[in-house]
């Protein structure tokens, strides 16, 4: 019985976050802890997003689940050991989604990525990104 209690209890402690791509087609709930909040300044990072640098967390592969309408986003594998997530209609960057067992979400598609927990604490591939290009992340 106490088990059963404890069991509830970190239940309803857990965050369930939301997000999509600009058309809708693909969403997604993920369910926290959101782990290692970082960014990443890689050329992929920066092909894949069209951004400088990209901002990141992941979850364990079975807790995140594709809602909308269009189901799991596209993959494109551009390397051995990662993979590319998007939306086949729109074209909206995910992350990396097939790399079990880890499904590593992009901020940018969260549909509230101002949560303070998900603030990155640190920077990979600083080196990729221009001099001029500011990244804030919070000290470990
Ligand atoms: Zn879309
Ligand atoms: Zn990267």
């Amino acid at each position: 019985m106490s088990k059963a209690g404890v069991n509830k209890a970190s239940a309803a402690k857990a965050k369930v976050y939301s997000g999509g791509c600009l058309c809708g087609a693909v969403r997604f709930e993920a369910i926290g802890l959101a782990g290692k909040p970082h960014t990443c300044s890689c050329r992929m990072c920066q092909r894949h997003t069209g951004a400088l640098t990209a901002a990141w967390v992941e979850f364990p592969s079975e807790r995140v689940t594709w809602t909308g309408p269009g189901g799991a986003p596209a993959v494109y594998r551009p390397s051995d050991y990662s993979s590319r997530a998007f939306c086949p209609a729109c074209g909206s960057s995910f992350g990396a989604v097939d790399d079990a067992p880890v499904v590593a979400l992009l901020l940018g598609v969260f549909d509230k990525p101002g949560a303070t927990e998900l603030m990155p604490t640190g920077h990979s591939f600083k080196g990729g990104r221009p001099k001029w290009w500011h990244v804030e992340a919070k000290a470990d």
